[in-house]
C-alpha cells in the first residue's frame, strides 16, 4: 500500500537500483513525495504515532522469545544531519526500545581487531530498533578516501559487508540502509552557520573542511559503495537531504513501513489470564 502523500512507496522512490548515478540527484527534491513541507511534517507526525505502536510490539515480541530487531544504518557526508533524524525520527519513539551507536575513528582496541569487530558487538538486541551513526561502510568510506588501507583489501570489503548484512537477516535483523545526500552549497551554508553561530560553534570540527576538500573523492566513493553494496534483498536508500523536512519524512516512512512488514502481534499471555485475574480480585 501507497502511504498518504506519497505517489510511489517510499522504499521504491528511494532504492538505489542498477544503473543509479549519484551525480544526477537532484539533493533539493522529494522523490515519490507530491506535497510540500506543512503536509510533510504533519505525515511525520502521524507515522511517529503508528511507529511507536508497532515499536512497541516488536519491543514486546523480543521479551517472549522473539529474535527480530531493526538496524536502521545511517551514512553521509558532514552536516547531512544524520543527529538531526537520530533526535527527530527515534525521538518519537520509546527511548528503551532503541539501540544507538555512532562510529567514530576506531579507537586502539576497535584497530586491533577486524573492522567488523565493533559493529558486531553494537548489533541490536532481539526486539530493538538499532541506529548506527555511521557504519562498517565508513571502512569503504573514509578509508578509500583517505586511503586507511590497500585497496585490494577495501575492495574485498564491499563483498563482505554484503554477506554479512545476508547474515544479519538469517538471523532476523531487517537492515534499512540510507545515504542523506546534500549538494555541496548546502553543506557550506550548513558549516558556514556552524562558524558563525556561538550555539553552533561545538558542532564544528576543523577536520570537516578537509573532508569537504575531498568532495568529489566522497562522491565517488558513494557512488562506488551504492554500486557494489545495495543488493534486492538489502538496497541502499538515497535521501535527498538538503530540505531536511524530507529527509526526516523519508527516514520515518522507510522505518515505518519496514516495522508493518514485520507483521507485528501482541504477544499472548503465557499464562491463564482468567485465573491470575481471579487471583488479583482475591488480594481486593
Ligand atoms: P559526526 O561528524 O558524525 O557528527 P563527529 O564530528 O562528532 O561526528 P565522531 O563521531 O567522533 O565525530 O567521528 C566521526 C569521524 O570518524 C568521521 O570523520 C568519520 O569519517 C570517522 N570514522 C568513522 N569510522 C571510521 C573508520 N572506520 N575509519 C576511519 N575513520 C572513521
Amino acid at each position: 500500500m501507497v502511504a498518504d502523500g506519497w505517489s510511489t512507496k517510499a522504499a521504491e522512490a528511494l532504492a538505489v537500483h542498477p544503473g543509479f548515478r549519484l551525480a544526477d540527484l537532484d539533493t533539493r527534491g522529494t522523490p515519490g513525495f507530491g506535497d510540500g513541507k506543512k503536509t510533510g511534517a504533519a505525515i511525520t507526525r502521524a507515522i511517529g504515532e503508528r511507529m511507536s505502536d508497532l515499536q512497541e510490539r516488536l519491543f514486546a515480541e523480543g521479551r517472549t522469545g522473539g529474535t527480530r530487531s531493526i538496524l536502521l544504518v545511517l551514512q553521509g557526508l558532514d552536516t547531512a544531519g544524520k543527529g538531526g533524524i537520530v533526535r527527530h525520527v527515534m525521538g518519537m519513539v520509546d527511548p528503551q526500545g532503541v539501540a544507538l551507536h555512532s562510529f567514530g575513528v576506531p579507537t586502539a582496541e576497535e584497530r586491533r581487531h577486524d573492522y567488523l569487530w565493533r559493529i558486531r558487538r553494537a548489533l541490536p538486541p532481539a526486539g530493538k530498533i538499532g541506529v548506527f551513526d555511521r557504519s562498517q561502510y565508513e571502512d569503504v568510506l573514509v578509508a578509500r578516501v583517505n586511503e586507511l588501507a590497500p585497496r585490494d583489501v577495501i575492495d574485498r570489503r564491499y563483498d563482505e559487508i554484503v554477506d554479512f548484512e545476508a547474515e544479519l537477516a538469517k538471523a532476523g535483523t531487517r537492515v534499512i540502509k540510507v545515504a542523506l545526500m546534500i549538494s555541496r552549497g548546502e553543506q557550506y551554508r550548513r558549516l558556514h552557520e556552524r562558524l558563525e553561530r556561538s550555539d553552533k560553534h561545538w558542532k564544528f570540527n576543523p577536520g570537516d573542511v578537509d573532508t569537504r576538500a575531498r568532495w568529489d573523492d566522497y562522491q565517488e566513493a558513494y557512488q562506488v559503495m551504492f554500486d557494489r553494496t545495495s543488493t534486492p534483498d538489502c538496497p541502499w536508500h538515497v535521501v535527498p537531504a538538503d530540505r531536511k523536512w524530507f529527509a526526516r519524512l523519508a527516514v520515518s516512512q522507510l522505518v515505518l513501513d519496514a516495522l508493518e512488514d514485520l507483521d507485528l502481534h501482541w504477544p499472548s499471555a503465557d499464562y491463564d489470564v482468567a485465573e491470575q485475574l481471579a487471583r488479583l480480585e482475591a488480594t481486593r
